[in-house]
């Protein structure tokens, strides 16, 4: 086969699809190219409310409606029911020793509930991926995108104000050409081989690895005694990404409504060497038995897969784009699954990229301005391994912990309001990390966080935090008689409109706009 495109994508999860789709919606012609066969696992599950924004906000602007379905619970369900998804009504953080296991605090100092959405119909979802990606695919098809799956890929060669792609497909040779090609193969994919990219290290950034399975047959944590409480949460806590911090790791729990539950645990190497997650499944019990309440939970589960262990997590190319080529995001780096943050980085990566195509396509500027996306792109990367990195070195403190998370509940809130109201210029890169201020705040403050600290230095650490936060805290995130239970109370925001210079008027309307009721969940002002 030997034939030329415009834009060839290399890569079929969500991302590369997506991209293929806006591609063909600016009238390009567009390949999109798969080592596998749908439907195939993929982990990556947990959406948040930027990422459905984001989707959203593509959907609109390269007019394609059968996404929009797919933002939120509610309108997931009913346009495409037999599409798997979790509902995620917010993040839950519990933590525990694995030395001196514990019930739940009822003062829940060893929690932290952050709700994302007020109810069910506008939450956010799990990707359930096999399901998800291959339905993407289904579409950028029927949109015109020309697909090839079971492609080994070897080759780039640029020559001719085009590239050559060189591969096999069936044991018979393949070559294709483009004038452009956008790698979504992941973490280490085509290019970074093809092209021999080079890695680059996240400063200061721990080792880790990752061992992980779908299981069925788990119960929810609420049904088991670890986690009743008299009170009622913010949300139901399992209905959410669901985060079990300990000294050195941390497991993530994501449940779906086809009775699969989406289960792993990323660790620093030492941690990940001490419970040898290279065995697999043994590590994983062996860490069950020293959580009591994940134990519990999981005492009928059944692995459903083989368990992947990745002996290193975190990944960043010491290049991401080139004249006719560019990595997005999620192929560009990653830093943990921690707070969810591979979604909205790559899809913020395929908007600016598909507006570098529609805008300068082969003018003079288009080298450059991908330049620019490839700074832009390992900016936010660098600034999440940062937020993490101080993280992972307060999984022993949980104070502390969860002092750092509220940088990026204040950051991913503030953005997700200012995109709502028009105002995206507020808001333009993730984390807020190219907002002078705030950006300055961070370094110090996850700096500080990264060494040993004391009682006084933590007080300190967690009262500058307070203080970088304040200005775009529209949440009423750190206030004391919340006691770590945030729901999402839209008066927090109308007390906050100026935050985001606007009007109550104008944030009421924002609200009603997102899906708000206004005699439930507006307070009458
Ligand atoms: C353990 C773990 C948990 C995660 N959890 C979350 C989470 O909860 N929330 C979140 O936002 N992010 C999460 N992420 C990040 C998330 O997985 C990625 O952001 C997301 O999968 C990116 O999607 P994608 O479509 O770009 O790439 P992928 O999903 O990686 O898809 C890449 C596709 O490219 C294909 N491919 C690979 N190599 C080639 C080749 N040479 N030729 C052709 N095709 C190729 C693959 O078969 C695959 O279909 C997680 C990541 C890990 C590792």
């Amino acid at each position: 086969m030997s034939a030329t495109y415009d834009i060839a994508v290399v890569g079929s999860g969500f991302a590369g699809s997506l991209m293929a789709m806006i591609a063909r919606r600016q009238g390009f012609s567009v390949i999109l190219l798969e080592k596998g066969a749908h439907p195939r696992f993929a982990i990556g599950e947990s959406s948040t409310p930027l990422s459905n924004l984001l989707l959203e906000e593509l959907a609109t602007r390269y007019a394609l409606p059968a996404l929009k379905a797919l933002a939120k619970w509610g309108s997931w369900q009913r346009t495409y029911p037999e599409v798997a998804c979790g509902l995620k009504r917010g993040f839950t953080f519990h933590h525990h020793s694995l030395t001196s296991p514990a019930f739940a605090d009822p003062d829940h100092n060893d929690q932290l509930l952050v709700a994302a959405s007020p109810r069910d119909e506008i939450a956010d979802t799990h990707w359930y991926r096999a399901n998800f990606d291959h339905l993407l695919v289904q579409k950028a098809q029927a949109l015109g995108v020309e697909y090839i799956d079971q492609v080994a890929l070897h080759t780039l060669t640029e020559a001719y104000a085009k590239v050559t792609l060189g591969g096999q497909r069936d044991g018979r040779k393949l070559e294709l050409h483009a004038r452009f090609v956008v790698d979504a193969t992941g973490p280490r994919g085509f290019l970074h081989r093809a092209l021999r990219l080079g890695e680059a290290e996240f400063p200061n950034y721990p080792v880790t690895e990752a061992l992980y399975s779908h299981f069925s047959g788990v119960h929810r944590l609420e049904d088991i005694s670890f986690a009743r409480t008299a009170e009622i949460p913010p949300y139901p806590v399992d209905d959410a990404a669901v985060h079990h911090v300990f000294d050195g790791g941390w497991v993530w729990v994501l449940q779906f409504n086809n009775g699969v539950t989406s289960a792993g645990v990323a660790a620093t190497d030492a941690c990940a060497t001490q419970l040898r997650f290279s065995e697999g499944g043994p590590a994983w019990d062996r860490l069950l038995q020293r959580i009591p309440a994940l134990q519990e939970q999981f005492k009928e589960g059944v692995v459903e897969r083989p368990f992947n262990h990745m002996p290193r997590l975190s990944f960043r190319s010491a290049q991401i784009a080139g004249r006719r080529w560019a990595l997005l995001p999620s192929a560009a780096g990653f830093v943990d699954p921690l707070l969810s943050t591979g979604f909205p980085l790559t899809l913020l990566g395929v908007s600016r990229l598909a507006t570098i195509i529609a805008d300068d396509w082969e003018t003079p500027r288009f080298t450059k301005r991908l330049q620019d996306y490839a700074t832009h792109t390992d900016t936010e990367l660098l600034a999440t391994a940062r937020l993490i990195s101080a993280l992972y070195a307060n999984m022993n403190n949980f104070r502390v912990f969860t002092a750092l998370s509220l940088l990026y509940f204040a950051a991913a809130s503030y953005s997700e309001a200012a995109r709502r109201l028009g105002k995206s210029h507020l808001a333009s890169s993730f984390l807020l990390c190219t907002e002078p201020t705030f950006e300055l705040n961070c370094v110090d403050i996850c700096q500080r966080a990264r060494r040993p600290l004391t009682t006084n230095e933590a007080d300190a650490l967690i009262g500058d935090i307070q203080s970088a936060i304040e200005p775009f805290n529209i949440a009423g995130l750190g206030r004391p008689e919340r006691r770590n239970w945030y729901p999402v109370e839209a008066r927090d925001l109308l007390e906050d409109a100026g935050k985001l210079g606007a009007t109550r008027k104008e944030i009421s309307a924002m609200l009603l706009g997102s899906g708000f009721r206004q005699e439930r969940e507006l307070p009458r002002s």
